[in-house]
């Protein structure tokens, strides 16, 4: 893409967006097999190689040809395995947050264990890439209400924001109470020194219902999903897209998983590339650094 098709892309974005508002773009990088479902075995269905190289390629194409720039929640364990890929996150000029270790669930670790977890991800990942790690997002929303303390650990670490409260209820994960919009937690009484920064969610039937990543981006209609950008983005508010890698790749090997948890897992997974590229050039996104930056006054 030229300069000239940059400019361009970028003003097509104010004109359809048109309020100044930025969405968040943001990616948990793991592999395939990494996953969890409460009382699943998740064996995998054949080895464990895998199309990850070629997803990162893809997604970092993605962003670069809709001008976008991305959060990249990295395992620890992916750092390990691919310090290149890694690097090039850093070096494309995308944020670089924590994922934690090997996607263990936060609720099932001590908050020793979640620091130490966290941590060891951290090390890892600013040793590649040089630049402090500022963000956190917890594999399988598994930040709740019982675990909301471990977002001390992220603060005695020196991270600047949480993205791991979904607020919704699942059989999965959530917290179907807590805030929508971006603010600073309170654990103990005490405000906390960094952002947390929830899931979008618009209202069904009473209910908060995620629209904007995941099973959510696969499952609803792009039209449904552009409208609810835009709304929220008219109201002043901004929205939220996660993706994995594995989920742009239908030919990716696969979990065997019960029918429900294969549905949540894989559904439309054909359909999310295209449906990726065409949201990202209606709307403006960027960074979750960026928007903290933009709109709250993020220094770093
Ligand atoms: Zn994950």
């Amino acid at each position: 893409m030229t300069i000239q098709d940059r400019a361009a892309s970028a003003s097509a974005h104010d004109t359809v967006q048109g309020l100044g508002i930025t969405n968040m773009l943001t990616f948990d990088i793991e592999e395939w097999f990494h996953a969890n479902f409460e009382g699943v075995n998740l064996e995998p269905v054949s080895g464990r190689s895998s199309n990850f190289r070629a997803h990162m390629d893809t997604l970092l194409r993605i962003c670069s040809e809709t001008d976008c720039k991305a959060t990249f929640f990295v395992l620890g364990c992916i750092g390990e395995n691919y310090p290149d890929v890694v690097k090039a996150i850093a070096r494309e000029g995308h944020d670089v947050a924590s994922h934690g270790y090997g996607h263990q669930l936060a609720y099932k670790q001590t908050f020793e264990e979640f620091r130490d977890d966290v941590k060891k991800s951290v090390d890892i990942l600013e040793n590649l890439t040089g630049t402090k790690v500022l963000g956190y997002r917890a594999p399988s929303w598994s930040i709740v209400e019982s675990n909301l303390h471990y977002l001390e650990a992220l603060e005695g670490l020196g991270m600047k924001y949480d993205a791991s409260i979904f607020p919704v209820k699942t059989f999965l994960y959530g917290i179907p109470t807590a805030p929508t919009k971006i603010h600073k937690p309170r654990v103990g009484g005490r405000e906390l020194g960094l952002y947390e920064v929830p899931m979008s969610v618009m209202k069904l039937a009473g209910k908060n219902m995620g629209y904007s990543g995941g099973f959510y981006f696969r499952f609803f209609p792009k039209f449904l999903i552009k409208n609810a950008i835009r709304s929220a983005n008219r109201s002043g508010n901004s929205s939220i897209v996660y993706l994995h890698p594995r989920e742009i790749d239908a030919d990716e090997q696969k979990l065997s998983l019960p029918f429900k948890e294969n549905f949540i897992h894989y559904y439309n997974v054909r359909g999310t590339e295209a449906k990726l590229e065409d949201i990202l050039r209606s709307f403006r996104f960027t960074s979750i650094t960026e928007h903290l930056k933009q709109h709250y006054g993020l220094k770093v």
